[in-house]
C-alpha cells in the first residue's frame, strides 16, 4: 500500500477539541454558550440516531442543545411555525431540520424558512446560491463538504489549478463539493448517471471525490497514481464472516485504490466523523455571527 492514509476519525477530533476550548473560553469569559436546535419529523430510525449522535456530540463540547420532535403526518405549517419559533429564540444560534424529511413536506420552502444566520447545515437557498457565486460567500458552508475540503488541506492537496472530478451532484454532497473546489481554483468535472465513460473521465483527475452510494464502485485502474481520492460513500454491504452479518464500504475499492493513490480517505473513519465535527463549528460560528451582528446594530 502506498497511500497516505487521510485519518477523518483524528482530524475530526481535532476539530471538536478546537470547538470545546473554545466554548470553554467562552464560560470563562461569562460569554452564553451556541446551542443548537433540531428538527426530527417523523419516526425515521436512521434519522433518529442521527439526530441523537449530534446532541451527544454537542454535549461532549459544551454546545447546549435542544431537541424538537414533529410526529411523521406533521403539516407543513406545523413544521414551519417551529423553525419560525427557533428563529426567534435568542438562545438558539443553530437549526438542523433532519433530512429527508416525510414525502409530503416541500423540503425546499422548510429549509428556505431557517432564519440565513441561524443555517449552519447550510442548505439555505441563499447560502448555496452565495457559494455558487464568484466573490461571495456563504455564511455556513454544507457539513459533509466542508469536512471534505478540510481532508484535503491535511492531505496537502495543491487544490489551485489541479484537475478535480468528483462523483455525484445531489444537494448535500456532489453539488456543493464541486462549488467548493471551484472556489479553491480547481478545474472541476461533476459527473453523474449518465456520464459517459466514468473510468476515463476519472483517470484525468488529480483529485478524486466521489459521493454517489455505489460500493467500491471506483476501481484501481479509475485512478490517476497519485491522485488524491476522498470517499464520502457510506453503503452496507453483506459479509457473512461480520459478526452483524454486514460492513460498510465506501464508493472506492480502498485495498486495491491505495496502493496507486497519493493519499486517500478510508470509509468508516475518513469523511464520515468530519460532518458532525463541522456542524459543531458551523454553530460555534453562529453564535459568533449574531454577536457581531448585535453590535453593528
Ligand atoms: P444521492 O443518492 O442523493 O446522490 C447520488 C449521486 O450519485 C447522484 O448525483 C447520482 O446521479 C450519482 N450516481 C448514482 N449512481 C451512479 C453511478 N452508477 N454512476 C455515476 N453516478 C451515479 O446521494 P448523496 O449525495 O446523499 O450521498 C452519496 C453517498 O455519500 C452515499 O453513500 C451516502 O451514504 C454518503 N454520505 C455520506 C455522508 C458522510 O457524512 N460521510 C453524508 C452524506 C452522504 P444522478 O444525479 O444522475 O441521479
Amino acid at each position: 500500500m502506498s497511500a497516505k492514509i487521510i485519518d477523518g476519525t483524528e482530524i475530526a477530533r481535532a476539530v471538536r477539541q478546537e470547538v470545546k476550548q473554545a466554548v470553554n473560553e467562552r464560560i470563562d469569559r461569562g460569554l452564553p454558550v451556541p446551542g443548537l436546535a433540531t428538527v426530527l419529523v417523523g419516526d425515521n430510525p436512521a434519522s433518529a440516531v442521527y439526530v441523537r449522535n449530534k446532541h451527544k456530540a454537542c454535549a461532549e463540547v459544551g454546545i447546549r442543545s435542544i431537541a424538537r420532535a414533529l410526529p411523521a403526518d406533521a403539516t407543513q405549517a406545523e413544521v414551519e411555525a417551529v423553525v419560525n419559533e427557533l428563529n426567534q429564540d435568542n438562545s438558539v444560534d443553530g437549526i438542523l431540520v433532519q433530512l429527508p424529511l416525510p414525502r409530503h413536506l416541500d423540503e425546499e420552502k422548510i429549509l428556505a424558512a431557517i432564519s440565513i444566520t441561524k443555517d449552519v447545515d447550510g442548505f439555505h437557498p441563499v447560502n448555496i446560491g452565495r457559494l455558487a457565486q464568484k466573490g461571495r460567500d456563504p455564511l455556513f458552508v454544507p457539513c459533509t463538504p466542508a469536512g471534505v475540503m478540510v481532508l484535503l488541506e491535511a492531505a496537502g492537496a495543491q487544490l489551485a489549478g489541479a484537475n478535480a472530478v468528483v462523483l455525484g451532484r445531489s444537494n448535500i454532497v456532489g453539488m456543493p463539493v464541486a462549488l467548493l473546489l471551484v472556489k479553491a481554483n480547481a478545474t472541476v468535472t461533476i459527473c453523474h448517471s449518465r456520464t459517459r465513460d466514468l473510468a476515463a473521465v476519472c483517470r484525468q483527475a488529480d483529485v478524486l471525490v466521489a459521493a454517489i452510494g455505489q460500493p467500491e464502485m471506483v476501481r484501481q485502474d479509475w485512478v490517476k497514481p497519485g491522485a488524491v481520492v476522498i470517499d464520502v460513500g457510506i453503503n452496507r454491504v453483506p459479509d457473512p464472516t461480520a459478526k452483524k452479518g454486514s460492513r460498510l464500504v465506501g464508493d472506492v475499492a480502498f485495498s486495491e485504490v491505495a496502493q496507486i493513490a497519493g493519499a486517500i480517505t478510508p470509509v468508516p473513519g475518513g469523511v464520515g466523523p468530519m460532518t458532525i465535527a463541522m456542524l459543531l463549528k458551523n454553530t460555534l460560528r453562529a453564535r459568533q455571527l449574531a454577536e457581531q451582528q448585535a453590535i453593528q446594530n
